[in-house]
């Protein structure tokens, strides 16, 4: 809170620049951290839920200062948004994607299914996002064919008619397309059904209590239910327990990802335990 004193002079209370201060120090060590190494893509295997088979994995970014210590993506990431960092942050991310997933390849390492990319809201409006895309995976000798990209809800409510069409470019290109925390987001039926998608991500808030919780529970359900209506598969986010697998399997989820079977890892662990 600032507030203005007779003169016009503004003072600052101390708990505001506190905040103020702190996201403007994330802000200025993150264009750095881009060009140091502080900045990792950590792996999480996604599981089919009826063989136990690895069926793809999701890219998680890390960042490790050296002052901080680890910051969480949940935290940076906003702020990466509010000071229109994004857009060279998404492309870092997937460039780095593309570089492991190349080098995976030259050790002949044999990549199961599609690695998934997150792309924030703000990115995903970012004009030329299809091309910008297209172009880094050309660039590093791959096809789209080797990515999944998941969308949050909110990345599609702003311009329900450019986001479709730039999901429409995407899917034409041969990336694959997700919902991430799909049931947090607004989407209606009605609106899903316009959207070129191939997968709902059930939100792990759903997922956590599903077996406690008799609504959540229902949630899940529903969702796994829509997506096979909607001729969709379905994957569940932040599964820990065996019997929220069988739970799963038995509503007819398709896939999972959670520390049950596996957490996020560097590429080096990753690659040891899953490919
Ligand atoms: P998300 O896309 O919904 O990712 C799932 C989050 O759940 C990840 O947190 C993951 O580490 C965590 N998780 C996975 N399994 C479990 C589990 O069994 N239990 C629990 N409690 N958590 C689990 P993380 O890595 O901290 O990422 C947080 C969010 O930051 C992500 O949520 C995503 O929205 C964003 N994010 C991460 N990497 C990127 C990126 O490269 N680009 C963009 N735009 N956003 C990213
Ligand atoms: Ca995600
Ligand atoms: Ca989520
Ligand atoms: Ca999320």
């Amino acid at each position: 809170r600032a507030k203005a004193l007779g003169g016009g002079h503004l003072t600052y209370q101390p708990e505001m620049s506190a905040g103020l201060a702190e996201r403007m120090q994330i802000a200025e060590n993150l264009s750095r951290a881009m060009n140091t190494g502080e900045l990792e893509l950590y792996y999480q295997p996604k599981i089919r839920l009826a063989t136990g088979t690895v069926s793809g994995a999701e890219a998680l970014l890390r960042w490790n200062d050296p002052e901080c210590g680890l910051i969480s993506p949940a935290k940076f990431i906003p702020i990466a948004e509010a000071r229109g960092m994004i857009g060279t942050l998404g492309k870092w991310v997937l460039r780095e994607a593309c570089r492991q997933m190349k080098a995976w390849q030259e050790l002949g390492l044999q990549f199961p299914g599609r690695l998934a990319i997150n792309l924030s809201a703000q990115q995903f409006e970012e004009t030329g996002v299809a091309d910008n895309i297209q172009e880094i995976v050309r660039a590093a000798g791959l096809t789209p064919a080797c990515f999944e990209l998941e969308l949050t809800e909110s990345a599609l409510m702003g311009n329900v008619q450019r986001a479709i069409e730039v999901m429409h470019t995407l899917k034409r290109a041969g990336f694959a397309l997700s919902i991430d925390d799909f049931g947090t987001g607004y989407s209606s039926l009605a609106y899903l059904k316009r959207l070129p998608v191939d997968t709902l991500k059930i939100d792990i808030s759903f997922v956590r209590d599903m077996l406690t919780v008799r609504h959540d529970y229902n949630i899940v359900t529903t969702i796994t239910g829509m997506a096979r209506s909607f001729g969709l598969r379905s994957i569940a986010e932040g599964v820990e327990e065996s019997a929220q697998a069988e739970a799963l399997l038995a509503l007819g989820c398709d896939e999972a990802q959670g520390y049950y079977f596996g957490r996020p890892e560097p590429a080096h662990v990753f690659a040891q335990r899953w490919l």
